[in-house]
């Protein structure tokens, strides 16, 4: 039997409705999460690029920010897409004053550090950990991502524990950090929601069915 998670997408802000498009064609059920209880029906969670510091004002005032943490601290699997990184980070620059965040990944994120130097920025990106998953069509090579950065954050820095997956090819922002990984945890500072390339979203529910799918032992 081959069970079908559900991943939800927090719906607070930002680019929700791309996200679960880019889901649905991976064959995943999809939920909107606003409130605690739907939280708790999901198997895991993306989070949409928008504006970090409206996404943790509403975390706040829908009470979600405690029940986002716990359930990462619980091991469910999350993706954050641009504020969605930022959202992810244990530690992060050029926040607002008082910004919080739900954190997970041991890493160091610089919010807006594209945006500082222009608003919209596209770089090819080659991600480890994708190379089997072929490119948008079926059978295809893997081919670079088309990565695209709108007020993007980097990563500065990230722990011992963290998996580079891959940094900016091209332009001024060439060798940063850009996308990551912690366990079930992983972050791209670009929005793979928006090419129709959706290896990334793939990528992800490969990691959510790795962790809900019940392991069968083969015996011989
Ligand atoms: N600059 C935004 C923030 O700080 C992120 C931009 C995005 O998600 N496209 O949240």
């Amino acid at each position: 039997m081959v069970l079908v998670p559900t991943i939800g997408v927090l719906a607070l802000q930002g680019d929700v409705r791309e996200h679960m498009r880019a889901l649905g064609a991976c064959g995943v059920r999809t939920l909107a999460v606003r409130r605690p209880a739907e939280l708790e029906r999901v198997d895991g969670l993306v989070i949409p690029g928008g504006e970090s510091t409206t996404m943790w004002k509403l975390a706040r005032t829908f009470e979600l920010l405690d029940p986002l943490r716990k359930r990462i601290e619980g091991g469910m699997p999350a993706y954050g897409s641009c504020a969605g990184m930022i959202m992810l980070a244990d530690r992060i620059l050029d926040g607002v004053e008082g910004q919080e965040t739900i954190g997970g990944i041991d890493m160091l994120v610089r919010r807006n550090a594209f945006g500082r130097q222009v608003d919209s920025f596209e770089s090819d990106v080659t991600l480890g950990g994708l190379e089997t998953l072929g490119g948008p069509g079926a059978a295809e090579p893997a081919a670079p991502l088309r990565a695209v950065f709108i007020r993007a954050p980097w990563v500065e820095s990230v722990g011992a524990d963290v998996e580079v997956l891959g940094r900016a090819e091209t332009g001024f922002a060439a060798g940063r950090i850009v996308a990551v990984r912690q366990g079930r945890l992983m972050a791209t500072a670009f929005h793979p929601e928006l090419t129709g390339d959706f290896r990334v979203h793939r990528y992800f529910a490969d990691l959510v069915r790795g962790v809900t799918t019940p392991r069968v032992e083969q015996e011989d």
